[in-house]
């Protein structure tokens, strides 16, 4: 068994990062800028901007939370959002999910700007991805993908499970599985709460796929040997032996299964710091196109 180890990536993808902002220093061009819109006192929500805000701070790029309470009016998030897409300064925005049951999720994601949208969630970007045409790709899944390709993992031909089908990550992955590229050319299944007899096409599968938000649902039994799993899910599950008091698990049974395994990603440390790596490299990507269009 290999550990797809999404730390380490991230850390390598941080230094190159670095590089591209000394690059634009010695260029004269301000470092990019993320934002964050964050509602309420959610304390996943709050580690989340955290590390991504973190993440911004050791590799020079700018970074700006935007905290509200979570009674704040929709109108007020939509006219922040305004004024992101309208700021020359700001390159990427994001609105942590899950947002309080007042507020039109969708709504207000897309209603950030396509060319400044790093998650990689507005329908453009998800409609350019489909056609394979330049955009900003998915965070989770992007970084999955970066994941695969690092540790050189032949996907052609083989047979992909993805469990979940998220907009944000089941769906994306599924597509980005099956595309004709590198990491792609999978033979793809999307399975969800309404599929039959998962259990034969978790048995079958080369590489699976976990996004489904249930804590160490995918068991040794479920896999064949040799297969290689990518667990999305992450839970903050009650431990006495932690200090504080609670230890994070996947959607897969990491310790039960691992052994089994050719390769499999570890919560923590798998797919989480690649999201982080996705997103700045969006960022980079998206202010590298908004600073030059200015000269
Ligand atoms: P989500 O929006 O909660 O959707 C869950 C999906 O899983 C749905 O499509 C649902 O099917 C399916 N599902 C639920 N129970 C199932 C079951 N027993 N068998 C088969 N399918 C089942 O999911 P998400 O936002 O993609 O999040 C999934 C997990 O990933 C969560 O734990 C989340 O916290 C985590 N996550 C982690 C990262 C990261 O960076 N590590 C990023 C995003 C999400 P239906 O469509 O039929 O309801």
């Amino acid at each position: 068994m290999i550990l797809l180890d999404g730390k380490a990536l991230l850390s390598k993808i941080k230094l190159s990062l670095c590089k591209e902002v000394s690059l634009l220093k010695n260029d004269n061009k301000r470092p990019p800028h993320l934002a964050a819109i964050l509602v309420g006192d959610n304390p996943a929500s709050q580690t989340y901007v955290n590390a991504k805000i973190k993440a911004c701070n050791e590799i020079g790029f700018e970074s700006t939370v935007i905290n509200y309470s979570t009674n704040v009016k929709q109108d007020v998030l939509l006219e922040k959002i305004k004024d992101v897409n309208d700021s020359d300064n700001i390159d990427g925005l994001i609105v942590q999910l899950p947002l309080p049951n007042h507020i039109d999720e969708h709504l207000v994601t897309h209603s950030i700007s396509h060319k400044k949208d790093v998650d990689g969630f507005h329908p453009i970007n998800i409609g350019r991805m489909v056609l394979g045409l330049d955009c900003f790709l998915p965070a989770t899944p992007f970084g999955i993908i970066s994941l695969l390709d690092e540790y050189n993992i032949a996907t052609s031909g083989k047979k992909c499970l993805v469990i979940g089908r998220s907009h944000i990550v089941g769906t994306p992955m599924s597509i980005l599985m099956s595309r004709n590229t590198k990491i792609g050319n999978a033979t793809v299944t999307l399975a969800h709460s309404k599929t039959k007899n998962l259990d034969s096409l978790t048995k079958e599968a080369d590489i699976i796929i976990v996004a489904i938000g249930v804590p160490t649902f995918l068991k040794s039994h479920m896999i064949k040997k040799n297969a290689i799993v990518i667990d999305v899910g992450i839970h903050r599950i009650p431990s006495q032996s932690n200090k504080s008091g609670y230890k994070l698990v996947g959607d897969v049974d990491f310790h039960e299964l691992k052994e089994k395994t050719a390769y499999i990603t570890p919560v923590p440390g798998g797919v989480g710091p690649m999201t982080i790596a996705s997103l700045l490299q969006n960022t980079l990507y998206s202010a590298k196109k908004i600073i030059y269009s200015h000269t």
